[in-house]
């Protein structure tokens, strides 16, 4: 079977992840991008919790009767494919998957795939910027090459990435990082720092997790500008998804995974005017 269009979200195992997935699927055929048969790869880092998701879609009522998926006479397709963007190997063969596969590239891909911890340690920052900066780039480096000529690319980063808590010093670096190296020498200071226990004197907040967002919101914008002085016509951007009601919020939050899915897919497949390297929360554009 070939397809017009591919798609991949991380951590699509459940909370907006798994919407996302869905609401791909809900909202292909209407949008710009609608052209013959779509694959949604919902990935996940355990088979067995992936399978689940996917089999949960297959059932979906909502899903069937939109008519959605080709089993009930569809556009959409969603596989299961493993990976867990903490391991290179897993990247790696997901990648390797998708060149062989889809040789024409990928239209999409949506970096969800994130985690938030309780407390504050050196040890629990390395975790944080590993998953929800590091690897999160990782992904997005092995993704960008196997993207079509206009695909897009979607990084999943939060308001809590936003730059209020920071000395004047540290947000100015931040706003005038030109390139990826630029967002990495900050975490590398803020990782330093914290080592240290001197994270406050060196004007960053005590938190791992607003960190590793504001260093994706960065390097997100970073990214989008190589690719734009590269003559590429790919779109990168980052975004919020709101306060949503997930595990990673312990169930606050007044949003539902489907709303907390809304500004990610659009970003993914509605019209956007051409905007690439931003950061979007509630529908538009937002200052970093
Ligand atoms: P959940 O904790 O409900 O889901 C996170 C998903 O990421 C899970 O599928 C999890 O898999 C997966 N994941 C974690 N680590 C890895 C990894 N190394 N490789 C692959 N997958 C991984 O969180 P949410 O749905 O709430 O959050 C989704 C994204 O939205 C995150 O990036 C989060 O930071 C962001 N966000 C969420 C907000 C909210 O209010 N909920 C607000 C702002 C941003 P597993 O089940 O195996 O753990």
């Amino acid at each position: 079977m070939s397809y017009s269009r591919v798609g991949v979200v991380t951590g699509a195992n459940k909370g907006i992840g798994l919407a996302i997935v869905r609401q791909l699927a809900l909202q292909y055929p209407k949008s710009p991008l609608n052209a013959g048969p779509f694959l949604i790869y919902l990935t996940a880092r355990d088979q067995s919790r992936g399978e689940a998701a996917v089999n949960e879609l297959h059932n979906d009522a909502q899903l069937k009767q939109a008519k959605a998926l080709k089993a009930d006479g569809g556009p959409s397709e969603i596989k299961y494919h493993q990976l867990d963007i903490t391991d290179r190997k897993s990247l790696q063969a997901f990648a390797d998957h998708l060149k062989q596969t889809h040789e024409d590239g990928i239209d999409l891909v949506v970096n969800n795939a994130g985690i938030a911890l309780d407390g504050f340690d050196a040890k629990l920052v390395k975790t944080t910027l590993d998953c929800n900066y590091y690897n999160t780039l990782e992904a997005s480096h092995a993704f960008i090459p196997l993207l079509k000529s206009q695909g897009r690319l979607v990084n999943m980063a939060s308001i809590a990435g936003l730059l209020s808590k920071y000395s004047d010093e540290v947000r100015d670096r931040f706003r005038a990082s030109k390139t990826e190296a630029d967002v990495t020498r900050i975490m590398e200071d803020f990782t330093s720092a914290v080592e240290a226990g001197k994270e406050k004197e060196a004007g960053f907040p005590s938190a791992a997790y607003s960190v590793s967002k504001a260093g994706l919101i960065g390097a997100t914008r970073a990214i989008a500008r190589a690719e734009k002085e590269k003559g590429s016509k790919i779109l990168v951007n980052s975004c919020c998804p709101g306060y949503v009601n997930t595990g990673m919020t312990k169930g606050n939050g007044p949003k539902t995974p489907d709303q907390g899915a809304e500004m990610p897919v659009k970003l993914a497949l509605h019209d956007i005017n051409g905007e690439t390297g931003t950061f979007w929360s509630e529908g538009q554009v937002k200052e970093w």
